[in-house]
């Protein structure tokens, strides 16, 4: 388990990853950028826009959630600067 020292992932009861890849958010920023909740809500931003340009879809197969990546807010801001 990498420890990425950032605050807010201790409020949840196990670190998030990517529903897609798996990884946690050292493979890449996580977003949510659908209503799905839980395990299944964070997906890296690469892993998702590949999986919307394989599927051909801007919508969440799980919660029909349209993920207009214009909508994706980063769920953690401490990269990229
Ligand atoms: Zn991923
Ligand atoms: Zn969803």
């Amino acid at each position: 388990m990498v420890d990425i020292g950032v605050s807010v992932f201790s409020l949840n009861a196990e670190e998030p990853f990517c529903r897609i890849c798996h990884e946690g958010s050292g493979a890449g920023d996580l977003l949510s950028p659908c209503e799905c909740a839980g395990s299944l809500a964070m997906v890296h931003r690469v892993c998702l826009e590949r999986w919307l340009t394989a599927s051909s879809t801007s919508y969440c197969e799980l919660c029909h959630f349209d993920v207009n990546p214009s909508q994706w807010a980063v769920f953690c801001g401490c990269s990229g600067s």
